[in-house]
């Protein structure tokens, strides 16, 4: 598989003063007994932003979601959709939020129309309304032509897109889906990935969680790692390689340079050395001092000619082995 390419990341900011994050969690701790499973962890979420939450296995990802779910109570710390606490009014809470949780319940019985009517009463959609409703999230997600299939006769990836079409009935503008794409086979998993990516065109917020990086990469715009417990990094992917200072590979070739080249480039600022291969420089970049534009720039104004300058992509899985090194469940 080709390495992911962070900058298909759209860069984020802090989120602006005047806007209210769709989520935002500040200092939440949750105990179970004596297991202290979420340890002060603050997240600010803006509208329209693709959050992937990622950590290894009882890392505290579902523990947290389930808190803005309004389904755990014993919490310190808060937590908000929109601005509303989710302890203290969490039937509004729950009237903006789609949770999908990590598992899919049996349904011996039910078809998929029936499924869905369910869940649309539940939700108190007028009657009425229903039928559009529920043929609307069935042509999103692509299950128009299982309508009438019982519910647990349904593929592992069918069962995931049902789950998502329920939680988008009442088109709530945030969605909490936790681990939407385990279990399921390479296929399965793109066609999760292009219907979050149809969601987001939509304008959903979403808070994603998984154990594997990669596999949100393209999708996110705002990364949070847990471990743990504990957040070890939060921002962009590129805020998240600053704050591990991961340095970044660039070859290149140069005509016409003499040795003396190499002593100069040594001293640009975010170098940390230069690797003399036979057929190219190795310049290792340290990108929370300067970017690889910067250093392109740099080598111009040496006055070198650059026949070749390739960085190399950014290898996250480095990066989350790097952040959870010994430390996984
Ligand atoms: P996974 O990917 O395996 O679901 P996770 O990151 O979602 O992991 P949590 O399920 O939030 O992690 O679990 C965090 C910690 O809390 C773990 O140590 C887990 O064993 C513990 N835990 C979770 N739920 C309960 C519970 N109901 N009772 C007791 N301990 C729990």
């Amino acid at each position: 598989m080709p390495p992911d390419d962070p900058t298909s990341l759209k860069p984020t900011d802090p989120v602006p003063a005047d806007v209210v994050p769709v989520v935002s969690i500040e200092n939440l701790h949750v105990h179970y007994g004596a297991i202290h499973a979420v340890r002060g962890i603050s997240i600010e979420i803006p509208p329209g932003e693709v959050y992937g939450f990622i950590g290894p296995n009882g890392a505290g990802k579902s523990t947290t979601i389930k808190v803005l779910a309004t389904l755990i109570g014993h919490f310190t710390g808060t937590a908000k959709i929109n601005g509303i606490d989710v302890a203290r009014r969490p039937q509004e809470v729950r009237e903006q939020i789609g949770y999908m949780p990590d598992f899919f319940g049996v349904y011996e019985d039910l078809n998929v129309r029936e499924y869905l009517h369910f869940f649309a009463a539940a939700y108190r959609i007028p009657r009425k309304q229903r039928k559009t409703v529920i043929d609307d999230v069935l042509e999103l997600t692509d299950l128009t032509h299982k309508i009438g299939d019982q519910v647990d006769s349904l593929s592992r990836g069918m069962k995931q897109r049902l789950a998502l079409a329920r939680v988008l009935l009442h088109d709530p503008q945030l969605l909490l889906l936790d681990e939407p794409a385990s279990g399921l086979d390479p296929r399965a998993r793109i066609e999760v990935r292009e219907l979050l990516k149809a969601l987001t065109e939509m304008g959903k917020t979403i808070l994603i969680s998984s154990h594997i990086l990669h596999e949100l990469a393209h999708l996110c715009t705002r990364i949070g790692i847990i471990e743990t417990g504990e957040m070890v990094a939060q921002g962009s992917l590129q805020e998240i390689y600053r704050q591990l200072q991961l340095m970044r590979i660039v070859h290149v070739q140069l005509t016409g340079s003499d040795d003396g080249v190499v002593d100069q480039i040594r001293k640009i600022k975010g170098v940390a050395d230069v690797e003399q291969h036979v057929d190219r420089l190795a310049i290792q970049l340290l990108e929370d001092h300067a970017a690889v534009e910067d250093l392109h720039e740099a080598l111009v104004n040496l006055g070198v000619k650059i026949h070749m300058f390739q960085p190399e992509a950014m290898d996250m899985e480095t990066a989350f082995m790097k952040l959870t090194e010994g430390k996984t469940a």
